[in-house]
């Protein structure tokens, strides 16, 4: 079992399996891209695997992937089959755009998928064409349609709230939970990898962050109800429209801390353990992967690395901040 020096049980790891992505979403990447990692630097899917075993035997329950896209990796459906057929592990989860999922999502479901996250930050297609410096949003709502056909259920939302870019349509999209059994979760903006301008008719930096506070007064009039945690809700604090069938969560990593019950660590595509979002802290498991060591000794390193808490402001401003698509957000 996993303990850090906090007394926290560490059962759930996300792992980034690529840094490559189809969309270059403006508070993620810059428009030309990032500098991949050579494939070479790359795990491979056995090696994805093997990290993901270890982590499995040592108490880890719930495995997320996501990236960078991991729809874009070739050998995603492999990957989900032979995590989920790890013994004992609780649950396999997937974070996407979507922009893949309509023909990917009855064959992820097929290989052990149990339930998915999509990224969707407005609901007028101009927008998140612009957003997403290119997405077509039509496929988000059929990548939608084809994992409720495939019971990747319950559904989470992702949604990235900015000021002067889609702040306002807060309620319209709380407003989807009134008929969709969804959770719809909205995240404040992270000052990482992203402090630069986003280009013409973008905000500017300090114009863009909204506290969940300020999210929360602007849905004031829905009158929020408590709401149980849906399974695997993490850091989100959750609600109810009344009478609505799916839920509202907002997630706050910088106004609020999480840290006191988080569980987590992170893999990147290049093998790095994280052991927080924020602490530019890694473990690296490459060598020992590829020189056929125990990787044990790594995983207990990096649990025992994992801070108190974070200060997001101070690891910020202290640089060496890798982009979310590249620490797997
Ligand atoms: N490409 C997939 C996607 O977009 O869902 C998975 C990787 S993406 C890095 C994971 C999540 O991180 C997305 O929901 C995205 O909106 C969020 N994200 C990326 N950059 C962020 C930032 N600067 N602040 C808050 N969330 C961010
Ligand atoms: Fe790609 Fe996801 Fe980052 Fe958008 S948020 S650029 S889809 S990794």
């Amino acid at each position: 079992m996993f303990i850090d020096p906090f007394g926290r049980a560490i059962t759930y790891l996300r792992i980034s399996v690529t840094d490559r992505c189809n969309l270059r979403c403006v508070y993620c990447m810059p428009k030309e891209g990032i500098h991949w990692q050579p494939r070479v630097d790359q795990l491979s899917v056995d090696e994805i695997v093997r990290v993901a075993g270890a982590a499995v035997r040592g108490g880890v329950k719930r495995i997320r992937l996501t990236g960078g896209e991991p729809l874009v990796h070739p050998h995603i459906l492999e990957i989900v089959r032979r995590i989920a057929s790890i013994p004992n592990i609780e649950e396999v989860t997937l974070t996407t755009n979507a922009m893949l999922l309509e023909r990917l999502a009855q064959p992820l479901a097929n290989a052990g998928l149990k339930r998915i996250n999509i990224s969707l930050d407005t609901l007028d297609p101009e927008k998140y064409r612009r957003i997403t410096r290119g997405g077509k949003i039509d496929r988000v709502w059929s990548g939608i349609a084809a994992a409720e056909r495939a019971h990747l259920a319950p559904l989470k939302l992702n949604t990235v709230i900015v000021r002067g870019l889609n702040a306002d349509e807060l309620p319209a999209l709380a407003r989807l939970t009134l008929e969709h059994d969804w959770h719809v979760r909205f995240i404040e903006l992270m000052p990482i990898g992203n402090t630069q301008e986003w280009g013409e008719g973008f905000p500017t930096p300090d114009e863009r962050y909204v506290s969940v506070q300020g999210m929360r007064a602007a849905l004031s009039a829905f009158n929020l109800q408590p709401a149980s945690q849906p399974q695997g809700s993490g850091p989100a604090r959750t609600f109810r429209i009344p009478g609505a069938l799916g839920t509202v969560g907002f997630i706050s990593p910088l106004g609020e801390h999480f840290c006191e019950s988080c569980n987590r660590l992170r893999l990147t595509s290049d093998g790095k353990l994280r052991s927080c979002l924020v602490v530019p802290n890694e473990v690296s498991l490459r060598g020992a992967l590829r020189t056929g060591q125990p990787l044990e000794e790594y995983l207990h390193q990096a649990v025992s690395n994992k801070p108190a808490r974070h200060d997001l402001q101070v690891a910020v401003s202290a640089g060496s901040q890798r982009g979310m698509s590249q620490i797997g957000g």
